[in-house]
């Protein structure tokens, strides 16, 4: 496999990397500056702004966008709240077109407030993609399932392994038209003893829309916003992109990491500086 030295331009930022410090204008030409190839955006970054001239700022900027952040939730307590859902998903899946977004990632959601059926969850959740998915189709943006960490499974995801979302996706789109994939993350996924097996199913199926990275630090202090900077934890990330390209997967490495105490109360051009330097040597 390549290393990615002197290849910034396959790897992407994800505007959370930067704890939201800057608007999203800013945010963009800093990551160009800084060399890299994709910018991955998220939605309250795009309120008050026409989706358009964003997208053509990142296109003048030279780059591309990796994906927009993400979809809301999908499980709801009443049916009417389910619908208005998936409304504001429809929505959202405009605005990633509006960007040329390589996907807009799809966390699906936990528990609807105040039920403990889990199973039922579930079924929203399929319900509500197999009625974003002809959008998806027509607006030409692929939904990108992310898999979460079983450990937000009631208030984030009740999807929570790449081969969960596998399967969702050939009940869904078993003809495989190209609108429903995953995103793989390794902070969701590295622990995961099938993860090897479930990203080769995915490449065959031409179904891996997106990779993200950062680290898994030990001790972890908070299990939101604690993730760790590439190299600085336990997950072999090299290996884990070795498997991503031998399945085909030729996209953009985007960096995604929530860190409140750490990263984000670091300047921007000094985070971007690090990632850039992480990725080149550990990634
Ligand atoms: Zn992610």
């Amino acid at each position: 496999m390549q290393s990615l030295a002197g290849r910034l331009e396959r790897c992407a930022i994800n505007t959370a990397t930067l704890g939201h410090q800057l608007p999203i204008e800013q945010m963009i030409d800093a990551v160009a500056r800084a060399g890299f190839g994709a910018i991955a955006a998220w939605r309250q970054e795009l309120q008050d702004r026409r989706v358009e001239v964003i997208g053509r700022r990142i296109r003048d900027a030279g780059l591309k966008v990796s994906g927009l952040c993400r979809s809301t939730f999908i499980p709801a307590p009443t049916r009417a709240l389910f619908l208005a859902n998936i409304e504001d998903n429809r929505h959202a899946i405009d605005q990633a077109a509006a960007l040329e977004a390589a996907c807009f990632v799809v966390v699906g959601g936990g528990l609807a407030q105040g039920s403990k059926d889990l199973a039922g969850a579930r079924a929203q959740l399929g319900e509500g993609l197999a009625l974003l998915l002809e959008h998806a189709r027509s607006a030409g943006v692929p939904l990108a399932l992310e898999a979460l960490h079983p450990m937000y499974c009631a208030d984030r995801s009740c999807l929570s392994t790449l081969e969960q979302a596998l399967d969702l996706c050939e009940v869904l789109d078993s003809h495989r038209s190209g609108a429903l994939g995953v995103a793989v993350d390794v902070y969701h996924v590295w622990w995961d003893p099938k993860l090897e097996a479930q990203i080769e199913r995915a490449g065959q199926s031409q179904r891996l829309l997106a990779f993200h990275v950062c680290d898994w630090l030990v001790p972890t202090r908070d299990l939101l916003l604690d993730r760790g900077m590439m190299g600085d934890g336990v997950i072999e990330l090299h290996r884990i992109r070795g498997w991503m390209e031998r399945s085909g997967y030729a996209d953009a490495v985007e960096v995604e990491i929530f860190s409140r105490d750490n990263w984000w109360k670091r300047p921007v051009s000094e985070t971007l500086e690090v990632c850039a330097e992480r990725l080149q040597t550990v990634c």
